[in-house]
């Protein structure tokens, strides 16, 4: 799988700087943050004060203690740093508190916001969406926000306003030296705006190298018994150590760069304090000016040097943080294609008649997969499907439950074109089981009851005895309460398969789409599905995508799809007796070995889709 074609636009060469990203986050998140933001801000200004009061400090200490020798004065002095340093301590971790604690809030609210809009997403964003990319986006890519803003705030507040406290008394105490320092300073800040723009290259590979990883380990543990079958271990650890390696490179290579900052601060630092140092001493010796401001002075590049240095390297640190917010505002701002129709009329079910009408469909790319399509399940009867794989049986399913919306035509229940309803009315009115049976982490009774939420224990323990799983589950440890996870593997086909009709019995809705499973059951496991089945469908407009030979005997209706067209319709009997397509597809699933046809007792029949 290549997972280039999957990585966000953004990532693609030349993206904006980061204040696209900060702005939005500030006018999405102020109103509701501020309070906590608002507490860091003002004890932040506080730490910038205490800076300049200890600069202040010093100044007086050596005037007036060691050259003034004033005792006084050292009481006052101890006691003014000893109450400067518990504020700004205490401020230091009010700062970090509130900074954390409503980042924290920035995280969850990112993430719950992310997942709701995913959920809204129609099927088409997931068709075209590796999952690990929705993984990354929730699990680190979230935090990016609240990295961002502390990064903005503490960079050009705390920092910002230290280094402008303590430029103001330099300026109190030597304007002139003063200058040198804000010579130096712009320097430095061309030197790291050149190495910002080498990072940003390394952080956008960096992050589709991660994507990479976690995909790689979804699909081996997805696919753990064919890797394990095909002998594939050697492999996959071969492409899993490209994609470690190529983010073992990228993060060193962001690392060099970002330690490069380092050299080149402490190199211009060390020019400003010599240049001082040189002046100052000049002032001293030649014009006997007292060492008080000299100290004073060099303490403030000193205590200005760490909080500058940050702040020049504030677009390092952002640049790949903003990379993760972008990626998390570029899924919040997929648009919802499928319009869910929230203030429309419900879907009002008389007797469950469906209509597909003159409907034109294809998935994303341009090939038409049905064209003025007519079809018809009639009330309450059996409508099964069959036709080679890929002729469109799914894609009908997929109609009817607007997992997809038709580009022309319409599909129709009792009368009404089901674009126009509430969506979630429509889907209330339908219980699916498909192929593949879902499960959620979750116990087996509240995976049933994932049919109706409001369903209570009895009606489950009921659909369970319905679906003829109840004695299994009985029979596991927890019985109801036993855990399942996905891929589970404590519970045979048959039986997940058993829970899938549970949930949708439990569901009761007037129309059931069923699509069988093409894997074979031993034959009790497939007696139990099958009278399962049958009592599910009773009664109900049913759709079936056919795979037994039961259900095309007992179909009301058998329609014959060849490459998105109905091209026979009937009974078994009519159809088999027409001797035209039915007919083929049925012989060649019977004419097949006869030892397999022995062995399954019930051969499966034509749809081998
Ligand atoms: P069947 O269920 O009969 O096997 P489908 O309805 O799944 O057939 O598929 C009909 C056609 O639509 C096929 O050509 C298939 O490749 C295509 N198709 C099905 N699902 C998708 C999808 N999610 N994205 C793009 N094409 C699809």
């Amino acid at each position: 799988m290549k997972i280039s074609k999957y990585i966000p636009a953004f990532l693609k060469p030349d993206s904006e700087g980061p204040w696209d990203v900060i702005g939005r986050l500030i006018r999405e998140g102020w109103r509701k943050y501020w309070p906590g933001y608002a507490v860091a801000i003002f004890f932040m200004i506080i730490v910038a004060a205490t800076a300049g009061l200890t600069v202040l400090i010093i100044r007086d200490v050596v005037d007036e203690i060691f050259i003034d020798k004033n005792l006084s004065e050292l009481t006052f002095l101890v006691m003014a740093v000893v109450v400067i340093s518990v504020v700004r301590g205490v401020s230091l971790y009010v700062v970090a508190v509130a900074l954390e604690r409503t980042g924290n809030r920035v995280i969850a609210d990112m993430q719950t916001r992310l997942y709701e809009h995913v959920l809204k997403l129609g099927i088409t964003y997931f068709d075209k969406t590796h999952s690990s990319l929705l993984i990354t986006g929730i699990s680190n890519r979230s935090g990016a926000a609240k990295s961002v803003i502390s990064t903005v705030l503490t960079n050009y507040v705390k920092n910002l306003l230290t280094v402008i406290v303590l430029l103001g008394v330099m300026i109190a105490t030597h304007p002139w030296l003063t200058f040198i320092v804000v010579v130096i300073g712009p320097a430095a800040l061309i030197g790291v705006r050149i190495l910002v723009k080498r990072i940003r290259s390394f952080a956008r590979a960096e992050f589709a190298g991660m994507a990479q990883i976690i995909a790689r380990m979804q699909e081996t543990a997805l696919g753990i018994r064919v890797v394990k079958a095909f002998n594939l271990e050697p492999a996959m650890t071969s492409k899993m150590g490209e994609a470690i390696e190529g983010v073992r490179r990228r993060r060193n290579k962001i690392a060099t760069i970002k330690a490069q900052t380092s050299p080149l601060m402490e190199t211009l630092g060390g020019f400003a304090i010599a240049g001082v140092i040189l002046w100052a001493g000049y002032a001293a010796i030649y014009h006997g000016e007292k060492p008080g401001d000299f100290m004073a002075f060099i303490t403030a590049i000193m205590l200005a040097y760490e909080p500058a240095k940050k702040l020049a390297n504030t677009r390092v640190a952002l640049e790949r943080n903003v990379i993760g917010v972008r990626f998390v505002y570029e899924i919040i701002d997929t648009p919802v294609k499928i319009n869910p129709n929230l203030d429309g009329p419900e879907l009002e079910i008389t007797e469950g008649h469906i209509r597909f009408e003159n409907v034109d469909f294809g998935y994303r790319s341009k090939k038409p997969v049905l064209k003025q399509f007519d079809f018809e399940a009639e009330p309450g009867k059996l409508t099964a499907l069959v036709g080679p794989s890929g002729s469109g049986k799914s894609t009908i399913m997929n109609l009817i439950e607007r997992f997809y919306d038709v580009s022309g035509g319409q599909v129709i229940i009792d009368g009404q074109d089901i674009s126009k309803v509430r969506i979630a009315s429509l889907r209330d009115q339908i219980a699916m089981v498909g192929q593949h049976t879902s499960i959620f982490q979750d116990t087996i009774r509240e995976n049933i009851r994932y049919g109706r939420p409001s369903a209570t224990d009895e009606e489950v323990e009921e659909a369970a005895r319905n679906a003829m799983a109840y004695d299994f589950i009985t029979d596991t440890s927890d019985g109801f309460d036993t855990m399942l996870e996905e891929g589970s593997s404590s519970l045979s086909g048959g039986q997940l398969q058993r829970i899938a009709i549970a949930r949708a019995m439990i569901r009761d809705a007037p129309i059931v789409l069923l699509d069988e499973a093409t894997s074979s059951l031993d034959s009790e496991s497939e007696y139990q599905v099958r009278v399962a089945f049958e009592r599910l469908m009773s009664g109900r407009t049913t759709i079936v995508i056919a795979h037994r030979l039961s259900t095309v005997l007992g179909a009301d209706t058998i329609c014959v799809l060849v490459e998105g067209e109905v091209v026979e319709n009937g009974t078994h009997d009519e159809l088999l007796a027409a001797d035209k397509t039915y007919a083929r597809l049925y012989h060649l699933q019977f004419e097949q070995p006869a030892s397999q046809a022995v062995e399954d007792e019930e051969p499966a029949v034509a749809s081998v889709g």
